[in-house]
């Protein structure tokens, strides 16, 4: 399905860039902090919402080559964050030694998981990999009631994720103050995340209080109208709906703190986007350059390219990887 042609149809939604009145806003800031890698749409799950499409069946996996691109790259524009993320970034063939280089070169590395991969064979002794390396883990969670996670994930898939937390509290995460623990929240339908203060709170106290778990932060992140859930929004009939609520929300504050300004997404192929959502889309950067054109390079601050999707980055709160963007 080719959401963007459904943007195309929504003619009563102005175009993102028309909202964005300081052109400033419009490309990338002084300095790029986060080189995001997608290493593959390889996922043990098929997740309902998942923007990316992943899933047991995708054969998109990033090469070596393309890992050390962007290690070069990572060191020569002065990145500050290198962000691992997929399907499930472990089952990509080179997962623990592109790990292994990205911790000797950066302070923090994170790897984003759907933590269920933990429970397959092969992957147990991940929680304990990541304490070594001091890996800030990100896991979804999509909500603390199984009944709830388990719609989105699929059936078992919330007890497994608990085991696995509880793991990784074992080996020190979200205990030790190097080794950090936080977990994301995205909404199970076309619905904005509530407050992500209050939800971090709420989390806290039922997973602590029923399963003895702690973690450090918890993000929350609006669904994005592209990939699965794009496709769920136009089969129900939701996606004007969707689409105009989050226009509603457009909250001018969120502009300056749009991820895409501070950086850069790589695909398993090494093209480049502004961000994941772009990257899942099919939007590559506006020099359509490749991680193998940036290497040697200096970093050039480059325009962003925006499309309607973008409203669910700028609607209430704000939303990006890291958690909601307002007033930061
Ligand atoms: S949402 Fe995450 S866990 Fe679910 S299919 Fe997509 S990449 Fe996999
Ligand atoms: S979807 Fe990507 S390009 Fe659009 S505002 Fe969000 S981060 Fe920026």
């Amino acid at each position: 399905m080719d959401i963007r042609e459904e943007f195309l149809r929504l003619q009563e939604i102005p175009d993102f860039e028309s909202k964005i009145s300081d052109e400033r806003v419009k490309a990338t800031g002084d300095k790029l902090e986060v080189l995001q890698i997608n290493v593959g749409r390889l996922c043990n799950l098929a997740c309902k919402h998942c923007h990316v499409e992943a899933g047991p069946l995708r054969t998109e996996v990033m090469s070596r080559e393309v890992m050390e691109a962007c290690l070069k790259v990572y060191k020569e524009q002065n990145f500050s964050t290198i962000d691992i993320t997929g399907g499930a970034p472990e089952m990509n063939p080179h997962f623990r030694w592109f790990v292994e280089e990205a911790s000797k070169i950066s302070s923090h590395v994170i790897v984003r998981t759907n933590l269920t991969i933990m429970l397959e064979e092969g992957y147990g002794d991940l929680p304990q990999f990541y304490a070594d390396h001091k890996i800030n883990v990100v896991c979804s969670l999509p909500y603390y009631r199984a009944k709830d996670a388990d719609r989105m994930r699929g059936q078992g898939s919330f007890d497994g994720s608990i085991k696995v937390i509880k793991k990784l509290n074992e080996a020190g995460y979200g205990i030790k103050p190097d080794l950090k623990l936080d977990m994301v929240y995205n909404p199970g339908g076309a619905f904005f995340p509530p407050a992500q203060d209050a939800i971090e709170k709420e989390y806290k106290a039922k997973l602590g209080a029923e399963f003895g778990i702690v973690f450090n932060n918890l993000y929350t992140i609006t669904n994005n109208p592209i990939g699965r859930f794009g496709s769920f929004l136009v089969r129900s009939g939701n996606m004007k709906g969707y689409m105009n609520k989050l226009y509603a929300a457009f909250n001018g504050r969120t502009l300056t703190n749009m991820m895409c300004r501070s950086q850069l997404s790589v695909a398993w192929d090494g093209s480049l986007y502004d961000c994941d959502f772009n990257q899942a889309i099919g939007i590559q950067i506006s020099t359509k350059e490749s991680i193998f054109d940036l290497v040697g390079k200096k970093y050039k601050k480059r325009r962003i390219c925006f499309d309607k999707h973008c409203y669910a980055c700028t609607a209430g709160q704000g939303s990006s990887c890291g958690g909601s963007t307002e007033g930061e």
